[in-house]
């Protein structure tokens, strides 16, 4: 008879997932057999306790588990006759033990082998507005260090070429095996052959390189934008690392940016708000003409479609709006005193707004909708 999943791992038929868990790990290490060597009942503990929590630590399993019992599993290989070999177990580790063992642990390399790669280099591009509606080609200067001219390399003796060494050891678990980067070669793989004058213990020069950098249209301040393959050289046959460039925007000296709009305060006088006028509006690379209606309230807001900034996945072109502000005269002679008295008699110098005039709140929400 086959002793019960719960009573092997000394939990209620209620525990919690983090109750089986935890009582399995107690078992694991209590049972190791690094730990109770040449010991078979300790060994056969340490399946069995394996066993259990494979079907209790997955709740499909558990749940079949507590309605049919060890019978669910019957005629399944691993279960029932030989138990789970150690294989089996050691993979569950990674899930119990967490990272401390580097998720794999047991079991060799893994991953196989990495090509070593050079360094990122960052550098800062700063944009006009202008360069940024438009697009814009940059040439940079970047010291870069590449591989000197005659320079040689040979397979890494520690490490065979593989950039990596392992490392082993002994934990409470037992002997355990994890891949670190090989110390010699830095990774790379090979060591220095021929070391050229000048050149560094890898056998790299610095040198200065123009890099041109294709500005899409679009990009925001605080952007990161990355060329492939312009940052250092790897030695050896790694591959080069990224120029990373990071975008800053210089503040325009009239133009606000909100996403792909811009914003403009254009200022009118009181006498062109009254008679109405044409304004030359200068956008980004041209201008535009508009016609202001006479009777144009201050605060209305001119919408030039398609002359903000294309979007960066070229789906369409934000907008320019155009903030109508009315410049109130801070001084006015005599004459022009005594004919705004006289037009205070007048019904159409009271404030009107009810007729149709959005509100400064009505505005701001037609302009974000
Ligand atoms: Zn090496």
């Amino acid at each position: 008879m086959k002793e019960d999943y719960y009573d092997i791992l000394g939990v209620s038929k209620s525990a919690s997932a983090a109750e089986i868990k935890k009582a399995y790990r107690k078992k694991a290490i209590a049972y190791h057999p690094d730990k109770n060597p040449d010991d078979e009942t300790a060994e056969h503990k340490f399946k069995e306790a394996a066993e259990a929590y494979e079907i209790l630590g997955d709740e499909q399993k558990r749940a079949k588990y507590d309605q049919y019992g060890h019978a669910a599993f019957d005629g399944q290989q691993g279960f029932g006759g030989g138990g789970m070999n150690m294989d089996d177990i050691f993979s569950q580790f990674g899930d119990i033990f967490g990272s401390a063992f580097g998720g794999g642990g047991f079991g060799g390399f893994g991953g196989g082998q990495r090509r070593a790669k050079g360094t990122n280099l960052r550098v800062r591009v700063t944009l006009t507005l202008e360069e940024l509606v438009l697009g814009v080609e940059k040439k940079i200067k970047v010291k870069r260090k590449k591989q000197a001219p005659g320079v040689s390399y040979t397979t890494c003796k520690t490490c065979q070429g593989s950039g990596q060494t392992m490392r082993i050891t002994n934990t409470i678990l037992g002997r355990m095996q994890s891949a670190a980067t090989c110390s010699a070669c830095n990774g790379a793989g090979q060591t220095l052959r021929h070391r050229p004058s000048g050149a560094d213990a890898y056998g790299m020069l610095s040198q200065e390189e123009t890099v041109s950098i294709k500005i899409p249209a679009g990009v925001e301040d605080g952007m990161q934008l990355k060329v492939s393959g312009k940052g250092n050289e790897a030695p050896g046959q790694g591959i080069s690392g990224d120029l990373i460039v990071q975008i800053s925007v210089k503040e325009h000296s009239y133009l606000k940016r909100e996403g792909n709009n811009l914003h403009f305060d254009l200022y009118i006088s009181i006498s062109e708000a009254v008679l109405g006028t044409y304004k030359e509006i200068e956008t980004v690379g041209s201008s535009v003409r508009i016609r202001l209606e006479s009777g144009i309230q201050s605060g209305k807001i001119l919408r030039l479609k398609g002359k903000g900034i294309p979007s960066l996945n070229q789906y369409g072109t934000g907008d320019m709006l155009v903030h109508v502000n009315v410049w109130t005269p801070e001084q006015l002679t005599k004459e022009q005193k005594q004919f705004f008295e006289q037009q205070q008699k007048h019904d159409n110098f009271k404030p009107n707004p009810k007729s149709g005039h959005k509100s400064f709140f009505d505005k701001v929400k037609d302009m974000f909708s």
